[in-house]
Order: structure tokens, then sequence, then C-alpha cells
């Protein structure tokens, strides 16, 4: 059989698809100069089907027209003939029904493809100045028409040209041509003319190969050629095997035959799998995922540097990336350790709670116990802190509770614990330190309080504390535990409040009040 006969054969076929009736009177109407818009109103309005997904579309996000469309005379004067005429025919197009008959060709698949394709070249336009958005859908809808028809006619014969296109034996054309002796850019082609399509919609069907074939001088064809040219390479990033090759080829061809710049570009890549997502529910083609260019780019990335990675190489990316995941979890452990050390913090001042002082003070003296070493305990309270309130207001009060722990922590070791007891008491546990030791870091602390000038730019402050010492030796340890030590440190903390404030008191087991 030659091309002629070939191309009689399918246009005769019973497995050629009919348009409906709307679809076909619609092509025949918008080709004569006289139509109206009422015309086509009224022709689309008689498809009650197609109109109601006219307008559902209409009123969608794909759209977004500020006003409700009630009807489809509304939708024709709103959208215009073109918009009408390129849902029309992309809902008449996308009911045409797959073989019942076992064959490879995904008609599911097939739809999305050129779903994906009318989106993005849609999207393409919107850059271009002064093109027509909406005549572009349904050119890139219906592109690879020619491939639709041969898999229904012949779905054997298709199956090989799938084949050869897997065995790597052909590209899609080249595995048409020479099973078929021609390629699907012609079969859609002449079936698109028997259906009266205009030029603009024929064109790119035959071209959307190769822009440069179109030599007619209509600049309005011509772009549409080129943005579904374009709108292929981009959806070959999305389906095909080889996403980078495509992406560096749509980035050149974008920019050299329809002026995109970098911009633009980069943002029609970003877009491209949402638009395609969102038309997927007007278009009633549920579509699973659409990953984003950017996810399949570097998916493509991973695969290629392991194919190209030697043994001693992919051992050396395995021992970089558990090093990499070492540190993940090392630096999570740390995130954990602050949320935790966050717990036990107190909220005001930032030195530990109450509950914190309870739990470390436990476990203090029984490393104490171990290691055979003291153990000793300050608390302190700040003087005469209620008139203090009532003098400044309770607003510097606590700032001077802040100022009055930081300068706490400032004075003591690392490993000494400083605790806010409750109100204006604090607690600081010194661990392995005697009592004449821990005499002295309360003098040390009194006095820095005494001396420190608590400034809040609008005045300086002072205060002064009195501290109560209570330690436990490794002798007394038997009858010994951590409500004694608190207590005791209490009980002097009390009788440094009797002698006058301001003053650091011992307590001993000898009953005598150790002080300066
Ligand atoms: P003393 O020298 O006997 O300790 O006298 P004092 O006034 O400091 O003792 P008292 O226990 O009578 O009062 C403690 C005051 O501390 C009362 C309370 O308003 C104040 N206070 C406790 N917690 C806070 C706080 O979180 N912020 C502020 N601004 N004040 C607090
Ligand atoms: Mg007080
Ligand atoms: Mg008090």
């Amino acid at each position: 059989m030659n091309t002629q006969e070939l191309l009689q054969t399918i246009l005769k076929s019973n497995e050629l698809p009919t348009l409906p009736t709307v679809a076909s009177q619609l092509i025949t109407l918008t080709s004569r100069e006289d139509t109206t818009l009422a015309d086509i109103g009224n022709l689309v309005a008689q498809d009650i089907a197609i109109s109601s997904k006219i307008l559902k579309v209409s009123n969608s996000a794909f759209y977004s027209f500020p006003q409700q469309i009630g009807s489809i005379k509304q939708a024709v004067s709103i959208l215009g003939i073109n918009a009408v005429r390129s849902l029309v025919l992309s809902f008449s197009f996308l009911t045409i029904k797959g073989n019942k008959q076992e064959s490879r060709f995904d008609f599911k698949k097939f739809w999305e493809r050129s779903l994906a394709s009318a989106v993005a070249a849609r999207l393409i336009l919107e850059n271009v100045k002064g093109a027509d958005t909406e005549q572009i859908f349904i050119s890139g809808l219906l592109q690879n028409l020619g491939e639709l028809i041969l898999a229904k006619i012949f779905p054997e014969k298709y199956d090989q040209v799938i084949a050869a296109v897997e065995d790597k034996q052909y590209d899609l054309l080249g595995a048409e041509e020479s099973i078929f002796g021609l390629n699907h850019t012609i079969v859609g082609t002449e079936t698109a003319k028997s259906w009266g399509f205009p030029d603009i919609l024929i064109e790119p069907i035959l071209h959307h190969h190769n822009p440069a074939g179109y030599k007619g001088k209509d600049p309005a064809v011509q772009t549409t050629v080129r943005a579904v040219y374009l709108s292929d390479l981009l959806v070959n990033i999305l389906f095909s095997e080889k996403p980078e090759k495509y992406h560096q080829q749509f980035r050149k061809e974008a920019s050299k035959l329809l002026h995109l710049t970098s911009e633009e570009i980069e943002n029609i890549l970003e877009q491209v799998h949402i638009k395609f997502k969102e038309a997927g529910t007007y278009f009633n083609l549920n579509i699973k995922s659409a990953k984003s260019v950017q996810e399949i780019l570097q998916e493509a990335n991973i695969k290629l540097g392991l194919i190209n990675l030697d043994y001693d190489q992919m051992n050396k990316q395995l021992i970089l990336a558990k090093i990499n995941l070492e540190n993940l979890t090392k630096e999570l452990e740390d995130k954990n350790k602050f949320l935790d050390n966050l717990a036990n913090l107190d909220g005001l001042t930032g030195v530990f709670n109450h509950r914190y002082f309870q739990s470390s003070l436990e476990q203090e003296i029984s490393r104490c116990m171990r290691n055979n070493s003291t153990i000793s305990l300050l608390m302190l309270d700040i003087d005469f802190f209620k008139k203090f309130n009532d003098t400044y207001g309770h607003l510097v009060g606590d700032f001077v509770l802040t100022e009055f722990a930081a300068t706490l922590k400032d004075n003591v070791r690392k490993y000494d614990i400083v605790a806010r007891y409750g109100g204006e008491e604090f607690i600081v546990i010194l661990p392995e330190t005697n009592i004449d030791d821990a005499m002295n870091v309360a003098e040390k602390l009194r006095r820095a309080i005494e001396e420190a000038a608590f400034d809040d730019k609008r005045e300086c402050y002072n205060v002064t504390a009195s501290f109560g010492v209570s330690t436990c030796t490794p002798a007394m340890i038997d009858d010994f535990d951590k409500n004694t030590l608190i207590s005791q440190a209490d009980q002097a903390l009390y009788v440094a409040k009797e002698k006058g404030r301001n003053k650091v008191i011992a307590y001993t087991n000898k009953k005598k009040w150790y002080s300066f």
C-alpha cells in the first residue's frame, strides 16, 4: 500500500473517530465571515453536555474571571469565539474512546500527554505579546492526533511501533515511517483536513516536530507552530526517559524561536506541572501525581550519577552519604537536647526551673556518695523585694529578677547549677564543694549583687540578697537526703534575714550559725 492508499484507507475506516455534530458544525460556522457571536452561542447551546462542561471551565480558575458566567451566550461574548471553539473541540477530542481490544497503546497516557501539551502550549504563549492563548490550547491538545488514529485503526501494527521505540531501534517518527511508510504528523493533518479544520489548527499538527517546515507567511500560524513544538519538548521533560536532554533543548529553542527570557522560561518550568494537574480536574482526567520539572531533573541527575560511578567512587559516595546522615542525626540530637532544656528552664529568668533543680540535686547527691566528695547548696532570697515592686512596679521587678539571675550565673563555675526556687528565691547547687569554699562562693555572689547596678536604660536599680548555705560531707551521708540539705539551707537563710539581711549564713551540724 502506498502512502496515498493508506491515507484513503484511514479516512474511510469505521474506526476513524467522528467529531460530535456540534463540533463539526462549529468548525464550518467559524470559517464563515458572516457568523455572529449569537450564531455560535445558539449552536453550542444545543449540546447540553458540552455546554455544561464549557460553563464549568469558564467559571473555574482556568480562566479566573471575576464575574460569574451564567450562559453559553455570555461565555461566547466574554471568552470569544476562538476560546469557545477551542473548548468545544477539546471536550470532543477528549471523549474519543480507546479500543476495547488489547493493544499496547496506552490511551490514558496519551490523553494525559496531550492535555499536558495543551497546558504547556498555553503557558508558553502567555509570554508572547499579542498571541492568541485560547486557540493554542486545542492546537497543543491535537498535535499528536495522528498517533491516536494509527493506534485505533491499526492496533497490531502500532504495537510494533511501540516495540521498536522501546528497543531503541528508532525514535517514534522513524518507527512509524518504517512500519507504515508515513508518520503521525501526516495522518493527523489529513484527518484534521477531513474534519474541515482551519489552517491555524492544521499547521501545528503537521510541523510540531519540525517548526522550520512551516513556510507560510502568517505570523499567527508561525507562532502557534513554534509554541506547539516547544510544548512537545516541555512535555518530554515530564514524560520521557531523557528529561535532561529535552530540558536543555527546550531552554535553547524557547529563547531562539519565541525570544523568551530565562526568567520567563524558569516561570514556565515551575508552573507547568501545577497547571497540568489543575487542567486534569477541569477536563475530567484524573492525574495522580504530577512531579515538578525540578524534581524530575533531580531524580534523573541522581540516576545518572550512579550509572557513571565506578565501584570505588560509589563506595565513597555511600560513605559520604553516611557521614551526612550522621551529621544530621547529631544535629537532630542537639536540637532535641535544646528543646528538652527549654522545658527545664524558667520562662522569665532563663536559669533552671524548680523541677529541674529537684531532679538534679538528687543526681548530684548520689554522685557525691559514689565519689566520696562533698556537695553544698546555696539558697538565696532578694531582700525587701516586695517593697521594690511596690516602688518601681512589677515590670521593673521582672527586669531585675532576670538580671539578678544572670549575675548569679556569671559568677559560678560551669558545672554549678543555678535555679529559680520560686518567686524571688534562687538556689545554687555546688558539686564537689566543701563548706568553706561554698561560703566563699556565696560571699562572692552577695558582693557581686550588692555592687551590681541593673540598668534598664531609664534608671539603675540596686538590690541585695541574703544567703543560706548547707553542706553534705561523706561522713554525714548515711542519714542524709536532699530534703535535709534544702531544709538546712532554708534555715540558714532565715537566720541571715533575721540578722539584718544582705548576709551569708551557713548551717553547721553543731547548730552554730557560721558566718563571715
Ligand atoms: P524579704 O527581705 O523578707 O525577703 O522581703 P521580701 O519583700 O523580698 O519578701 P516577701 O516574701 O514578702 O515578698 C516577695 C516579693 O517578691 C513579693 C512578690 O511580689 C515578689 N515577686 C515574687 N515573684 C516575682 C516575680 O516573678 N516578678 C516580680 N516582679 N516580683 C516577684
Ligand atoms: Mg525576699
Ligand atoms: Mg521571699
